[in-house]
């Protein structure tokens, strides 16, 4: 463990003994919040391009993304491991055979030795799931969730298009198969009170998930969001603000849950606010030097869903799945 929590390059040299690195792939998939499926407008903060990289609108065959990627990479870290990283938009929402080929191309690469894949709790059917419970039998498999809030007039308010039941109820169809689970939180949303955002990091404490993301809300030009922080209806944290709800959310998770990131990576040209995001180093010290300064780390707040009497907000009403569903 790092000196204030569990962090990604600890995990991924306990697993396997070395460094391993995250490779983006763009295999070319939409999102159902985006495609008129549910929404056509997407999440009010959501990029047109799906945080990708744009090189399977280059023409970019899967293999060549990661062979591309993976020089430059195992030359700057002499990393001989990496995962493949389906990042862009809803990665488990296209028909099974093309879903099939996709991660297998990806597999089949040399020296790529697992696969993460990002989707929405609400793109998930069993069939999927299946594929990649086999996968998981001889590659590292993650699923990263995208939750952002267990709030669901938050969920509403952003026009996220699922609840929180949802993504419980596809956490809990996904136990039991040695798929890793990561959930994808946003600290800032509008509306959102620092009480509502440590029930987010409860409710991802009290399922027992295997991982989570902590990202940064920051405005994206050409969003509704956009539209919103120039009327005044959106105040952005400050960067002192975000090191704080940073450390109450690791605070509240359980030591074993690997914590993959702590803030966001907006593109320099599509950020309007706030400035800050863009000093990634200087947030992740400020936020080591806030968990410095209160004399705590990952778990210290963290109490098991049984040991704590639970009032209503901490779940917010929802119900749990039975305790001890296994994690891989
Ligand atoms: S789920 Fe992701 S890709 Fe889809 S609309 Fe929301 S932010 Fe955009």
């Amino acid at each position: 463990m790092g000196a204030y929590y569990y962090d990604l390059n600890t995990y991924f040299r306990a697993h396997f003994g070395e460094r391993v690195h995250k490779l983006t792939v763009d295999a070319g998939f939409d999102c159902p919040n985006r495609d008129g499926t549910i929404a056509t407008g997407g999440c009010i903060y959501c990029n047109a391009q799906g945080s990708g990289t744009g090189h399977h609108a280059r023409g970019l065959s899967i293999r060549e993304q990661l062979e591309r990627s993976k020089a430059p990479v195992a030359r700057r870290f002499k990393a001989h491991k990496f995962i493949a990283y389906f990042q862009s938009f809803s990665n488990t929402y296209a028909p099974l055979p093309l879903l099939r080929q996709a991660y297998a191309e990806a597999l089949a690469v040399p020296e790529v030795v697992g696969l993460a894949v990002g989707t929405r709790p609400d793109c998930v059917d069993d069939a999927v799931l299946d594929l990649l419970e086999a996968h998981a039998t001889r590659h590292l498999v993650w699923i990263e969730y995208g939750l952002q809030s267990a709030r669901d007039q938050t969920l509403a308010a952003i026009r996220r298009g699922h609840d929180v039941r949802c993504f419980i109820d596809t956490v809990a169809r996904t136990r039991n198969r040695g798929i890793a689970i990561c959930a994808h939180i946003i600290l800032g949303l509008p509306g959102e009170s620092r009480q509502d955002m440590r029930a987010t990091a409860r409710l991802v404490a009290d399922l027992g998930l295997d991982g989570i993301k902590l990202h940064l809300l920051y405005v994206i030009k050409g969003t509704p969001l956009e539209r919103m922080y120039r009327r005044g209806d959106y105040r952005c944290l400050d960067q002192g603000e975000y090191a704080d709800l940073v450390c109450d959310v690791i605070e509240r998770l359980p030591p074993q849950m690997v914590i993959q990131r702590i803030t966001g990576d907006p593109h320099p040209r599509e950020l309007v606010a706030p400035a800050w995001a863009l000093a990634k180093k200087q947030t992740i010290e400020m936020i080591h030097d806030r968990f410095a300064a209160r004399q705590t780390r990952q778990g210290e707040r963290y109490r098991p869903p049984t040991d704590r009497n639970r009032s209503g907000d901490d779940l917010r009403g929802h119900t749990l799945p039975p305790p001890g569903t296994g994690r891989p």
